[in-house]
């Protein structure tokens, strides 16, 4: 196996804020040196394409999981001791492949038509190859492929909040048919004990409160997705200065201490990145049983990006819930504080998703949590 970058040597995608964009990571499996020699050079006067060649079938198998992050396959379809359908079965059976492109010297329409329905993108002639021809179909297969992996990720995000959601709604639901169903039934004794009869309503109570907050944040999460991008000039000073006025307004019996760095002024949705900022120095204050609750704001400039990071002296997530938390209607349940419904760091995930910035958070059990959110500059 051999692996150069044409024009742009040791590029790789992770480096790309700081180097050329690499276009491609192409794997080519060809064993024979003149039609390796040809594919290379097109890739060459394509420019920026990363493009590792193996020989043989075998030895491609054995690095599997590194040819599983290319871009793309382009597979002989004759190589020694297998054929080319042979050769898309076994990548097929590995899973999550990028695309295959098959290149052969046959014209044959069956072996065409047989290859296309096992699963290859595209069946190039190398009789016929030109750089155009080769360029335009890794395009098409590479920009297929990423829709078709999207479409999957989106419906596998669906298909989970429709069964936590069903879980969510059913049981407040649960409880109140029993509360009302007890209700109805102290009524109808003779010695009505309306002491415990108001107990019961206040729960009745409590549990419509959760339902109605949990159908507001549903409708706000749904319909984040759908808003159309307004972006403008935002001032985040200005933006974090007016959330901590609200929350201190709300908050003036335990008075919490927040500190704010000079933030920048950004491209983006005014309201959206609101409810970020509302939702997390929320939390930094909501999950926190320090004496005296500490908020710090701050912002790491970079060449390439800032860094914001809201920081809090609370309870800590434990590392094991770091992804679980920014999904949808998930709460960490050994935990009393029972107010919020588990879409708060969901919808601060997808807002920023909508941004195209990024969110992480970093924290220990007992000391305290940072939630960073990372802004490339433009
Ligand atoms: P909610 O606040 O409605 O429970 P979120 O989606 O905002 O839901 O947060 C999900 C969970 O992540 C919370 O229930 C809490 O357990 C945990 N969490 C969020 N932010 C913090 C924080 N700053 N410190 C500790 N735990 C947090």
């Amino acid at each position: 196996m051999n692996s150069r970058t044409s024009q742009q040597p040791n590029l790789t995608k992770q480096d790309s804020h700081t180097t050329t964009k690499c276009l491609w990571r192409i794997v080519l499996i060809e064993d024979n040196p003149a039609d390796q020699f040809i594919v290379e050079q097109f890739f060459d006067e394509i420019g920026n394409v990363d493009v590792s060649t193996y020989d043989d079938a075998d030895t491609a198998f054995d690095h599997i999981h590194d040819i599983r992050k290319a871009d793309c396959i382009l597979l002989d379809n004759s190589l020694p001791g297998y054929d080319g359908l042979e050769c898309l079965d076994e990548f097929n059976k590995a899973g999550n492949m990028p695309p295959i492109i098959m290149l052969s010297g046959t014209k044959d329409d069956k072996v065409v038509i047989e290859t296309l329905k096992n699963g290859a993108k595209d069946f190039l002639s190398k009789d016929r190859l030109t750089r155009e021809a080769l360029e335009r179909s890794i395009t098409n297969a590479v920009s297929k492929h990423q829709l078709a992996t999207e479409l999957e990720s989106r419906n596998e995000e669906a298909r989970q909040f429709a069964s936590v959601l069903s879980h969510d709604l059913k049981s407040p639901m649960r409880v109140m048919t029993l509360l009302s169903e007890e209700i109805s039934s102290e009524f109808a004794k003779e010695n009505f004990n309306q002491e415990r009869t108001g107990l019961l309503f206040e729960e009745l109570k409590t549990n419509m409160f959760y339902m109605r907050g949990l159908i507001h944040g549903l409708i706000g999460y749904v319909q984040s997705g759908r808003q159309q991008e307004n972006f403008t000039e935002v001032d985040l000073s200005e933006l974090v200065k007016t959330v901590i006025k609200a929350i201190s307004h709300d908050e003036a019996s335990r008075k919490p201490h927040i500190k704010v760095a000079p933030l920048p002024i950004v491209n983006g949705d005014q309201t959206g990145l609101t409810q970020v900022f509302q939702n997390l120095i929320d939390n930094a204050l909501k999950f926190n049983e320090s004496p005296e609750r500490q908020v710090t704001i701050s912002c790491d400039e970079k060449d390439y990006q800032y860094s914001i990071c809201i920081q809090d002296n609370g309870i800590g997530i434990a590392p094991e819930h770091f992804e679980k938390i920014f999904q949808p209607l998930q709460r960490l349940h050994n935990q009393s504080h029972s107010e919020g419904t588990g879409l708060g760091l969901a919808l601060v995930k997808k807002i920023i998703e909508q941004h195209k910035w990024d969110i992480s958070v970093d924290s220990e059990v007992t000391i305290g949590s940072s939630f960073c959110i990372n802004i490339p500059k433009p």
